[in-house]
Protein backbone atom coordinates (compact mmCIF):
# COMPACT_ATOMS: atom_id res chain seq x y z
CA UNK A 1 0.00 0.00 0.00
CA UNK A 2 3.48 2.53 0.87
CA UNK A 3 3.75 1.90 -2.65
CA UNK A 4 0.92 3.42 -3.87
CA UNK A 5 2.40 7.13 -2.69
CA UNK A 6 5.40 5.69 -5.28
CA UNK A 7 2.69 5.89 -8.25
CA UNK A 8 0.60 8.75 -7.14
CA UNK A 9 3.83 10.98 -7.13
CA UNK A 10 5.21 9.51 -10.39
CA UNK A 11 2.02 10.54 -11.97
CA UNK A 12 2.47 14.07 -11.03
CA UNK A 13 5.94 14.55 -11.19
CA UNK A 14 6.41 12.58 -14.72
CA UNK A 15 3.40 15.10 -15.91
CA UNK A 16 5.47 18.09 -14.66
CA UNK A 17 8.77 17.29 -16.64
CA UNK A 18 6.26 16.89 -19.55
CA UNK A 19 4.96 20.17 -19.23
CA UNK A 20 8.05 21.82 -18.51
CA UNK A 21 10.57 20.38 -20.48
CA UNK A 22 7.78 20.40 -23.68
CA UNK A 23 9.35 22.85 -26.02
CA UNK A 24 6.69 26.27 -26.51
CA UNK A 25 8.52 28.80 -28.24
CA UNK A 26 6.46 30.72 -31.11
CA UNK A 27 2.96 29.37 -29.66
CA UNK A 28 -0.13 31.23 -30.30
CA UNK A 29 -1.90 28.59 -27.87
CA UNK A 30 -3.26 30.51 -24.93
CA UNK A 31 -2.76 28.16 -22.25
CA UNK A 32 1.11 27.38 -22.89
CA UNK A 33 2.20 30.63 -21.34
CA UNK A 34 0.72 29.97 -17.71
CA UNK A 35 1.00 25.58 -18.19
CA UNK A 36 4.36 25.83 -16.37
CA UNK A 37 3.06 26.49 -12.70
CA UNK A 38 1.07 23.57 -13.73
CA UNK A 39 4.01 21.88 -14.46
CA UNK A 40 6.00 22.96 -11.21
CA UNK A 41 2.63 21.52 -9.03
CA UNK A 42 3.53 18.33 -10.76
CA UNK A 43 7.12 18.08 -9.57
CA UNK A 44 6.98 19.70 -6.51
CA UNK A 45 3.58 17.16 -5.67
CA UNK A 46 5.52 14.30 -7.09
CA UNK A 47 8.28 15.25 -5.09
CA UNK A 48 5.90 15.37 -1.87
CA UNK A 49 4.11 12.32 -2.04
CA UNK A 50 7.55 10.41 -2.17
CA UNK A 51 8.45 12.26 0.88
CA UNK A 52 5.18 10.67 2.42
CA UNK A 53 6.39 7.80 1.21
CA UNK A 54 9.81 7.43 2.94
CA UNK A 55 7.98 9.16 6.31
CA UNK A 56 5.43 5.79 6.28
CA UNK A 57 8.35 3.64 5.35
CA UNK A 58 10.81 4.63 8.19
CA UNK A 59 7.87 5.04 11.22
CA UNK A 60 7.42 4.88 13.87
CA UNK A 61 11.21 6.68 14.56
CA UNK A 62 10.30 9.66 12.22
CA UNK A 63 12.44 11.40 10.22
CA UNK A 64 12.22 15.30 11.12
CA UNK A 65 13.85 16.07 8.14
CA UNK A 66 11.48 14.11 5.93
CA UNK A 67 8.80 16.32 7.36
CA UNK A 68 10.26 19.91 7.21
CA UNK A 69 11.02 19.19 3.76
CA UNK A 70 7.27 18.40 3.17
CA UNK A 71 5.86 21.09 5.18
CA UNK A 72 7.16 23.04 2.28
CA UNK A 73 6.90 20.76 -0.46
CA UNK A 74 2.64 20.54 0.35
CA UNK A 75 2.09 24.05 0.41
CA UNK A 76 4.21 25.20 -2.40
CA UNK A 77 2.64 22.62 -4.81
CA UNK A 78 -0.58 24.19 -3.62
CA UNK A 79 0.50 27.78 -4.50
CA UNK A 80 1.74 26.79 -8.16
CA UNK A 81 -1.67 25.81 -8.97
CA UNK A 82 -3.41 29.25 -7.42
CA UNK A 83 -0.87 31.21 -9.55
CA UNK A 84 -1.86 28.94 -12.67
CA UNK A 85 -5.37 29.92 -12.30
CA UNK A 86 -5.21 33.05 -10.99
CA UNK A 87 -3.09 34.47 -14.09
CA UNK A 88 -4.95 32.32 -16.73
CA UNK A 89 -8.34 33.19 -15.47
CA UNK A 90 -7.54 36.93 -14.96
CA UNK A 91 -6.27 36.51 -18.51
CA UNK A 92 -9.16 34.32 -19.98
CA UNK A 93 -11.70 36.10 -18.14
CA UNK A 94 -9.92 39.74 -18.46
CA UNK A 95 -11.66 40.84 -14.98
CA UNK A 96 -10.82 39.72 -11.70
CA UNK A 97 -7.79 42.12 -10.70
CA UNK A 98 -7.55 41.27 -7.08
CA UNK A 99 -6.89 37.53 -8.05
CA UNK A 100 -3.44 38.45 -8.78
CA UNK A 101 -3.10 39.41 -5.02
CA UNK A 102 -4.54 36.12 -4.01
CA UNK A 103 -1.78 33.65 -3.76
CA UNK A 104 0.65 35.48 -1.58
CA UNK A 105 -2.54 36.50 0.66
CA UNK A 106 -3.60 32.62 0.72
CA UNK A 107 -0.16 31.86 1.65
CA UNK A 108 -0.18 34.99 4.52
CA UNK A 109 -3.54 33.00 5.85
CA UNK A 110 -1.99 29.35 5.92
CA UNK A 111 1.27 30.65 7.79
CA UNK A 112 -0.18 32.97 10.31
CA UNK A 113 -2.59 29.45 11.13
CA UNK A 114 -0.12 27.10 11.03
CA UNK A 115 2.58 28.55 13.41
CA UNK A 116 -0.37 29.67 16.05
CA UNK A 117 -1.53 25.99 15.62
CA UNK A 118 -0.28 23.74 18.61
CA UNK A 119 0.68 20.58 16.66
CA UNK A 120 2.44 22.17 13.27
CA UNK A 121 3.11 19.35 11.43
CA UNK A 122 -0.55 18.38 11.51
CA UNK A 123 -2.00 21.71 11.41
CA UNK A 124 0.12 22.62 8.74
CA UNK A 125 -1.03 19.96 6.66
CA UNK A 126 -4.83 20.29 7.38
CA UNK A 127 -4.60 24.24 6.55
CA UNK A 128 -2.63 23.65 3.80
CA UNK A 129 -5.63 21.16 2.12
CA UNK A 130 -8.73 23.78 3.59
CA UNK A 131 -6.60 26.98 2.97
CA UNK A 132 -4.29 26.22 -0.17
CA UNK A 133 -5.75 23.47 -2.07
CA UNK A 134 -9.57 24.11 -1.73
CA UNK A 135 -9.37 27.30 -4.02
CA UNK A 136 -6.24 26.21 -5.79
CA UNK A 137 -7.79 22.84 -7.19
CA UNK A 138 -11.07 24.26 -8.06
CA UNK A 139 -10.05 27.81 -9.14
CA UNK A 140 -7.92 25.44 -11.93
CA UNK A 141 -10.73 23.44 -12.48
CA UNK A 142 -12.45 26.40 -13.76
CA UNK A 143 -9.30 27.46 -15.65
CA UNK A 144 -9.37 24.18 -17.62
CA UNK A 145 -13.14 24.61 -17.97
CA UNK A 146 -12.58 27.97 -19.87
CA UNK A 147 -9.48 26.44 -21.40
CA UNK A 148 -11.52 24.01 -23.00
CA UNK A 149 -14.96 26.40 -23.76
CA UNK A 150 -11.31 28.21 -25.96
CA UNK A 151 -10.46 25.56 -27.80
CA UNK A 152 -13.71 24.41 -28.74
CA UNK A 153 -14.47 28.53 -29.77
CA UNK A 154 -10.83 28.00 -31.76
CA UNK A 155 -11.98 24.56 -34.06
CA UNK A 156 -9.87 22.19 -31.32
CA UNK A 157 -12.30 20.07 -30.15
CA UNK A 158 -9.84 17.39 -29.00
CA UNK A 159 -7.69 19.76 -27.13
CA UNK A 160 -10.94 21.13 -25.66
CA UNK A 161 -12.20 17.16 -24.80
CA UNK A 162 -8.73 16.64 -23.28
CA UNK A 163 -9.17 19.82 -21.13
CA UNK A 164 -13.01 19.21 -20.05
CA UNK A 165 -11.50 15.14 -19.24
CA UNK A 166 -8.17 17.29 -16.69
CA UNK A 167 -10.75 19.67 -15.23
CA UNK A 168 -13.42 16.62 -14.10
CA UNK A 169 -10.42 14.60 -12.97
CA UNK A 170 -9.10 17.78 -10.96
CA UNK A 171 -12.50 18.29 -9.62
CA UNK A 172 -12.64 14.35 -8.38
CA UNK A 173 -9.06 15.33 -7.00
CA UNK A 174 -9.83 18.41 -5.66
CA UNK A 175 -12.63 16.43 -3.38
CA UNK A 176 -10.13 13.63 -2.48
CA UNK A 177 -7.39 15.91 -1.76
CA UNK A 178 -8.87 19.47 -0.25
CA UNK A 179 -11.87 18.31 2.00
CA UNK A 180 -10.57 14.28 3.37
CA UNK A 181 -8.18 15.52 5.61
CA UNK A 182 -5.74 13.80 8.59
CA UNK A 183 -7.84 13.89 11.22
CA UNK A 184 -7.90 16.59 14.43
CA UNK A 185 -10.50 17.65 17.47
CA UNK A 186 -12.26 20.06 15.51
CA UNK A 187 -14.95 20.27 12.57
CA UNK A 188 -14.90 19.49 9.56
CA UNK A 189 -11.76 17.81 10.58
CA UNK A 190 -13.26 15.98 13.03
CA UNK A 191 -15.30 14.64 11.40
CA UNK A 192 -14.50 14.31 7.41
CA UNK A 193 -11.10 12.88 7.05
CA UNK A 194 -8.81 10.31 6.07
CA UNK A 195 -10.00 7.54 9.11
CA UNK A 196 -13.69 8.02 8.59
CA UNK A 197 -13.19 7.46 4.94
CA UNK A 198 -11.02 4.11 5.84
CA UNK A 199 -13.65 2.98 8.32
CA UNK A 200 -16.74 3.87 6.07
CA UNK A 201 -15.06 2.78 2.47
CA UNK A 202 -12.75 0.40 3.57
CA UNK A 203 -10.35 2.23 1.02
CA UNK A 204 -7.58 4.36 1.75
CA UNK A 205 -8.27 8.12 0.02
CA UNK A 206 -4.76 7.86 -1.39
CA UNK A 207 -6.16 5.06 -3.32
CA UNK A 208 -8.50 7.54 -5.14
CA UNK A 209 -5.95 10.67 -5.19
CA UNK A 210 -3.63 8.26 -6.73
CA UNK A 211 -6.27 7.28 -9.44
CA UNK A 212 -7.09 10.74 -9.93
CA UNK A 213 -3.63 11.75 -10.29
CA UNK A 214 -2.99 9.32 -13.06
CA UNK A 215 -6.26 10.58 -14.85
CA UNK A 216 -5.23 14.20 -14.13
CA UNK A 217 -1.69 13.28 -15.95
CA UNK A 218 -3.18 11.22 -18.85
CA UNK A 219 -4.96 13.80 -19.94
CA UNK A 220 -2.54 16.81 -19.19
CA UNK A 221 -0.08 14.61 -21.47
CA UNK A 222 -2.44 14.30 -24.04
CA UNK A 223 -3.35 18.12 -24.46
CA UNK A 224 0.57 18.37 -25.17
CA UNK A 225 0.71 16.03 -27.44
CA UNK A 226 -2.35 16.96 -29.21
CA UNK A 227 -1.10 20.54 -29.20
CA UNK A 228 1.97 19.76 -30.71
CA UNK A 229 0.51 17.81 -33.37
CA UNK A 230 -1.76 20.71 -34.07
CA UNK A 231 1.46 23.67 -34.00
CA UNK A 232 2.96 20.87 -36.59
CA UNK A 233 -0.14 20.66 -38.54
CA UNK A 234 -0.40 24.69 -38.63
CA UNK A 235 3.06 25.29 -39.99
CA UNK A 236 2.62 22.55 -42.52
CA UNK A 237 -0.92 24.56 -43.64
CA UNK A 238 1.60 27.58 -43.43
CA UNK A 239 3.85 26.67 -45.87
CA UNK A 240 1.90 24.49 -48.09
CA UNK A 241 -1.01 27.66 -48.66
CA UNK A 242 -1.18 30.43 -49.75
CA UNK A 243 -2.64 32.79 -46.64
CA UNK A 244 -4.35 35.21 -49.13
CA UNK A 245 -6.63 32.30 -50.58
CA UNK A 246 -5.88 29.34 -48.17
CA UNK A 247 -5.25 26.71 -51.52
CA UNK A 248 -2.17 24.57 -52.17
CA UNK A 249 0.60 27.20 -53.16
CA UNK A 250 4.15 26.32 -55.43
CA UNK A 251 5.61 24.17 -53.51
CA UNK A 252 2.88 22.10 -52.49
CA UNK A 253 1.68 21.91 -56.21
CA UNK A 254 5.74 21.49 -57.02
CA UNK A 255 5.51 17.89 -54.88
CA UNK A 256 2.35 17.17 -56.10
CA UNK A 257 3.08 17.48 -59.91
CA UNK A 258 6.38 15.44 -59.55
CA UNK A 259 4.29 12.49 -57.93
CA UNK A 260 1.36 12.88 -60.20
CA UNK A 261 4.04 13.00 -63.14
CA UNK A 262 5.79 9.65 -62.18
CA UNK A 263 2.27 7.98 -61.81
CA UNK A 264 1.48 8.99 -64.80
CA UNK A 265 4.92 7.73 -66.30
CA UNK A 266 4.26 4.45 -64.78
CA UNK A 267 0.30 3.87 -66.30
CA UNK A 268 1.82 5.24 -69.36
CA UNK A 269 -1.16 8.09 -68.74
CA UNK A 270 -1.05 11.34 -69.47
CA UNK A 271 -1.85 14.46 -67.29
CA UNK A 272 -2.43 18.19 -67.92
CA UNK A 273 -1.46 21.75 -66.01
CA UNK A 274 -2.86 24.40 -67.07
CA UNK A 275 -1.95 27.67 -65.89
CA UNK A 276 -4.46 31.11 -65.68
CA UNK A 277 -3.39 34.48 -65.69
CA UNK A 278 -6.22 36.79 -64.78
CA UNK A 279 -6.50 39.84 -67.37
CA UNK A 280 -5.38 43.31 -66.88
CA UNK A 281 -5.66 42.74 -62.99
CA UNK A 282 -3.00 45.67 -62.29
CA UNK A 283 -6.26 47.90 -63.51
CA UNK A 284 -8.15 46.72 -60.63
CA UNK A 285 -5.33 47.22 -58.02
CA UNK A 286 -4.78 50.56 -59.35
CA UNK A 287 -8.40 51.97 -59.46
CA UNK A 288 -10.14 50.51 -56.67
CA UNK A 289 -7.40 49.25 -54.56
CA UNK A 290 -5.40 46.41 -52.52
CA UNK A 291 -7.65 45.52 -50.56
CA UNK A 292 -10.14 44.99 -53.20
CA UNK A 293 -7.59 43.09 -55.50
CA UNK A 294 -6.72 40.56 -52.84
CA UNK A 295 -10.67 40.14 -52.43
CA UNK A 296 -10.55 39.39 -56.63
CA UNK A 297 -8.20 37.32 -56.00
CA UNK A 298 -9.95 35.26 -53.78
CA UNK A 299 -13.22 35.47 -55.30
CA UNK A 300 -11.23 34.09 -58.89
CA UNK A 301 -9.82 31.05 -56.49
CA UNK A 302 -13.24 30.51 -55.14
CA UNK A 303 -14.51 30.31 -58.74
CA UNK A 304 -11.93 27.61 -59.96
CA UNK A 305 -13.16 25.41 -56.71
CA UNK A 306 -16.15 25.40 -57.47
CA UNK A 307 -16.01 24.87 -61.25
CA UNK A 308 -13.61 21.87 -61.23
CA UNK A 309 -13.75 18.05 -60.05
CA UNK A 310 -12.26 17.36 -56.59
CA UNK A 311 -9.31 15.41 -58.30
CA UNK A 312 -8.22 18.58 -59.83
CA UNK A 313 -5.68 20.46 -57.89
CA UNK A 314 -6.00 24.22 -58.37
CA UNK A 315 -2.74 26.42 -56.27
CA UNK A 316 -2.00 30.05 -56.25
CA UNK A 317 1.52 30.31 -57.73
CA UNK A 318 1.61 33.92 -56.67
CA UNK A 319 0.11 37.46 -58.00
CA UNK A 320 -2.64 36.82 -60.08
CA UNK A 321 -1.28 33.32 -61.52
CA UNK A 322 -3.20 29.93 -60.26
CA UNK A 323 -2.33 26.74 -61.46
CA UNK A 324 -4.55 24.05 -62.28
CA UNK A 325 -3.25 20.42 -62.32
CA UNK A 326 -5.36 17.64 -64.12
CA UNK A 327 -4.37 14.04 -62.82
CA UNK A 328 -5.82 11.74 -65.90
CA UNK A 329 -6.05 13.28 -69.19
CA UNK A 330 -7.29 10.53 -71.66
CA UNK A 331 -7.05 12.24 -75.06
CA UNK A 332 -4.94 15.72 -75.52
CA UNK A 333 -8.61 17.05 -76.20
CA UNK A 334 -9.39 16.65 -72.68
CA UNK A 335 -7.24 19.85 -71.17
CA UNK A 336 -9.19 22.30 -74.46
CA UNK A 337 -12.53 21.14 -72.87
CA UNK A 338 -11.62 21.97 -69.06
CA UNK A 339 -9.87 25.54 -70.70
CA UNK A 340 -12.87 26.66 -72.35
CA UNK A 341 -15.04 25.77 -69.31
CA UNK A 342 -12.61 28.02 -67.10
CA UNK A 343 -13.20 30.53 -69.62
CA UNK A 344 -16.26 30.32 -69.86
CA UNK A 345 -17.19 30.34 -66.09
CA UNK A 346 -15.46 34.04 -66.18
CA UNK A 347 -18.19 35.23 -68.31
CA UNK A 348 -20.75 35.51 -65.25
CA UNK A 349 -19.78 38.59 -63.49
CA UNK A 350 -17.82 38.62 -59.74
CA UNK A 351 -18.66 40.87 -56.92
CA UNK A 352 -16.30 42.20 -54.57
CA UNK A 353 -17.04 44.91 -51.94
CA UNK A 354 -19.55 46.56 -53.55
CA UNK A 355 -17.48 46.44 -57.00
CA UNK A 356 -18.66 43.91 -59.98
CA UNK A 357 -16.04 42.45 -61.89
CA UNK A 358 -16.38 41.05 -65.32
CA UNK A 359 -13.09 39.27 -65.57
CA UNK A 360 -11.39 37.46 -67.82
CA UNK A 361 -8.51 34.89 -67.72
CA UNK A 362 -5.66 33.73 -70.41
CA UNK A 363 -5.00 30.22 -69.94
CA UNK A 364 -1.89 28.23 -70.95
CA UNK A 365 -2.14 24.55 -71.58
CA UNK A 366 1.19 21.97 -71.04
CA UNK A 367 0.96 18.21 -71.09
CA UNK A 368 3.21 15.63 -69.54
CA UNK A 369 5.25 13.59 -71.26
CA UNK A 370 5.27 15.46 -74.54
CA UNK A 371 6.05 19.19 -73.07
CA UNK A 372 8.25 18.57 -70.74
CA UNK A 373 9.08 15.71 -68.39
CA UNK A 374 9.74 17.29 -64.84
CA UNK A 375 7.68 19.65 -63.22
CA UNK A 376 9.69 22.85 -63.55
CA UNK A 377 9.61 22.40 -67.25
CA UNK A 378 6.23 21.45 -67.47
CA UNK A 379 5.19 24.60 -65.40
CA UNK A 380 7.74 26.89 -67.64
CA UNK A 381 5.61 25.42 -71.04
CA UNK A 382 2.16 25.92 -69.13
CA UNK A 383 3.79 29.72 -68.65
CA UNK A 384 4.58 30.07 -72.48
CA UNK A 385 1.77 28.83 -73.40
CA UNK A 386 -0.27 31.28 -71.40
CA UNK A 387 1.87 34.43 -72.71
CA UNK A 388 1.00 33.29 -76.27
CA UNK A 389 -2.74 33.33 -74.85
CA UNK A 390 -2.11 36.75 -73.75
CA UNK A 391 -0.43 37.86 -77.21
CA UNK A 392 -3.84 36.72 -78.97
CA UNK A 393 -6.11 38.65 -77.33
CA UNK A 394 -6.58 37.78 -73.66
CA UNK A 395 -9.61 35.81 -72.74
CA UNK A 396 -8.49 33.07 -74.73
CA UNK A 397 -6.20 29.37 -74.36
CA UNK A 398 -3.22 28.29 -76.14
CA UNK A 399 -1.83 24.72 -76.00
CA UNK A 400 2.13 24.31 -75.50
CA UNK A 401 3.36 24.05 -79.40
CA UNK A 402 7.26 23.37 -79.99
CA UNK A 403 10.04 21.45 -78.58
CA UNK A 404 9.46 19.99 -75.12
CA UNK A 405 10.74 22.23 -72.55
CA UNK A 406 13.72 20.99 -70.31
CA UNK A 407 14.33 21.01 -66.72
P1 LIG B 1 -2.09 40.86 -67.94
O1 LIG B 1 -3.40 40.94 -68.63
O2 LIG B 1 -0.95 40.96 -68.95
O3 LIG B 1 -1.98 39.71 -67.08
O4 LIG B 1 -1.99 42.19 -67.11
P2 LIG B 1 -2.05 42.33 -65.55
O5 LIG B 1 -2.43 43.72 -65.27
O6 LIG B 1 -2.87 41.27 -64.95
O7 LIG B 1 -0.52 42.14 -65.21
P3 LIG B 1 0.20 40.99 -64.41
O8 LIG B 1 -0.54 39.73 -64.47
O9 LIG B 1 1.63 40.96 -64.89
O10 LIG B 1 0.23 41.62 -62.98
C1 LIG B 1 -0.24 41.02 -61.84
C2 LIG B 1 -0.34 42.08 -60.77
O11 LIG B 1 -0.86 41.52 -59.57
C3 LIG B 1 0.97 42.70 -60.37
C4 LIG B 1 0.86 43.01 -58.88
O12 LIG B 1 0.75 44.39 -58.68
C5 LIG B 1 -0.44 42.35 -58.49
N1 LIG B 1 -0.34 41.51 -57.33
C6 LIG B 1 0.56 40.54 -57.08
N2 LIG B 1 0.28 39.93 -55.91
C7 LIG B 1 -0.84 40.53 -55.40
C8 LIG B 1 -1.61 40.34 -54.21
O13 LIG B 1 -1.34 39.47 -53.37
N3 LIG B 1 -2.69 41.14 -54.04
C9 LIG B 1 -3.04 42.09 -54.95
N4 LIG B 1 -4.10 42.85 -54.71
N5 LIG B 1 -2.30 42.31 -56.06
C10 LIG B 1 -1.23 41.54 -56.31
MG1 LIG C 1 -2.51 39.22 -65.10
Amino acid sequence: MTYIFFIYGLAFFSMGLAILLLPKKGSVFAVVHELWAIGAFGIVHGINEWLDMFIIIHSPEKVAFLEIARMITLPLSFLFLIQFSTTSIRKMENVYPFMKALPLALLLVWGIMTLASANHFVKGDIWARYILAGPGIFLTVYAFYLQSAWCKEKALPEIAREFSLAACSFALYGFFAAVIVPPDNFFPASFVNSALFLDSVHLPVQLFRTACAVIVAFSMMRVLRLFDYTMQENIKQMAYHDPLTGLPNRIMLDDCLSSAMLRARAGRGKLAVMMIDVDKFKEVNDRFGHATGDCLLQAVGKRLTKMLRKSDMIARMGGDEFMVLLAEVRTDDDADVVALKIISAFQEQILCEGHEFRSTVSVGIALCPDDGNTSVALVRAADVAMYRAKKRGRNTFQRYHGEPQQA
